[in-house]
């Protein structure tokens, strides 16, 4: 263990995680930050990003991630390509372990993010950025004139479908199931929508290709019939899952495991840790929002520390 207690770690890279670095290593906080093993979260595994502000050619979402980090390093964030373990938040300095070495911090931001769920099929991964996605604002767009289907018959299906029916010819949405989960009237304005076609009891064996998407393999699971469907897009819309394991519930969630943070600010249920970005939000989830949470964190962290005569 060693005896240093940074003033400020930061767990999580991500917009979210970048922009509290940014911020807090211009304030001379000198933050640590754990950028996690596939440091750049969500982003990493998108294509093109044409909405985020500042980038009116597009950037790709690795390159916008670089520059973040760039820009954080610029003003002395010290950053780590490593998972945190575990912490201890229950008495204050934090601690912080990744494997077996133990850091203590004053104050802390959580900015680990979330992930969207998989079905777990190979050639999710083999089509990934190919026609596979799971966030239709990120890529919608490329699917102009094209047919695709989003699976799943929440909330996110029922917004995605009908935000995808904006490009694409015809929009699928393929659910297990024979009636929605989403809210009833995101799902009447779905079911409303003449681009749309539901495929009830329905599941995705296989989604099929060349070097992209060209279809999904199906199997009705009422009649157990197979069939192929040609889609050139296939939006995984099936929930995502906030990274907090590492927390061991040392915060508070709410009903859905994302962390609870307070009124229009950042602090958690723990005083001196700050959370940002989709750990914490599973409405908005943008790079841009992740990114002007990820702001308000690291001035929470500053005027907290400075208010406790840390700073
Ligand atoms: P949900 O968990 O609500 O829905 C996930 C959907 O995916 C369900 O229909 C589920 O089927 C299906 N599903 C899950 N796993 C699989 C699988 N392995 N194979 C096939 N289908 C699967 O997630 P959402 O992301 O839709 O919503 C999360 C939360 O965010 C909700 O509270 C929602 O209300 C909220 N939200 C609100 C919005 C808004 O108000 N504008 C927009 C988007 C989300 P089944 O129903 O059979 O379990």
């Amino acid at each position: 263990m060693s005896d240093t207690v940074e003033k400020l770690i930061i767990i999580g890279s991500g917009p979210a995680g970048y922009t509290a670095a940014i911020y807090s290593s211009r304030a001379l906080l000198q933050p640590l930050m754990f950028e996690g093993e596939e440091s750049g979260g969500q982003l990493m595994i998108t294509t093109e990003v044409e909405n985020y502000p500042g980038f009116p050619e597009g950037v790709t979402g690795p390159e916008l991630m670089e520059h973040f980090r760039k820009q954080a390093e610029r003003f002395g964030t010290r950053m780590q390509r490593q998972n945190v373990s575990r912490v201890d938040l229950s008495a204050r300095p934090f601690k912080v372990w990744v494997g077996d070495k133990l850091y203590q911090s004053k104050a802390l931001i959580i900015a680990t993010g979330a992930s969207a769920k998989y079905l777990g099929l190979p050639s999710e991964k083999q089509f990934a950025n190919k026609g596979v996605s799971a966030c239709a604002t990120c890529d919608g767009a490329f699917f102009r004139n094209m047919d695709v289907a989003v699976i799943g018959g929440g909330d996110t299906a029922m917004e995605e479908a009908t935000f995808l029916t904006r490009f694409a010819k015809k929009v699928y949405i393929i659910h297990r199931r024979d009636s929605f989960r989403a809210s009833k009237i995101m799902a009447e304005k779905a079911l409303k929508n003449p681009k749309i076609e539901v495929l009830w009891n329905t599941v995705v064996d296989e989604i099929v290709g060349d070097k992209f998407v060209t279809g999904v393999k199906l199997t009705n699971t009422t009649t157990k019939a197979k069939s192929d469907l040609a889609v050139q897009g296939v939006f995984l819309a099936i929930g995502h899952q906030p990274n907090t394991k590492f927390l061991n519930g040392q915060l508070e969630t709410d009903e859905l495991g994302y962390l609870v943070t307070k009124g229009k600010s950042s602090y958690t249920s723990v005083e001196g840790v700050f959370a940002c970005g989709d750990v914490q939000d599973h409405h908005y989830r943008q790079a841009i929002t992740a990114a002007g949470s990820g702001c308000m964190s690291a001035i929470d962290a500053e005027r907290w520390l400075e208010s406790t005569g840390q700073g």
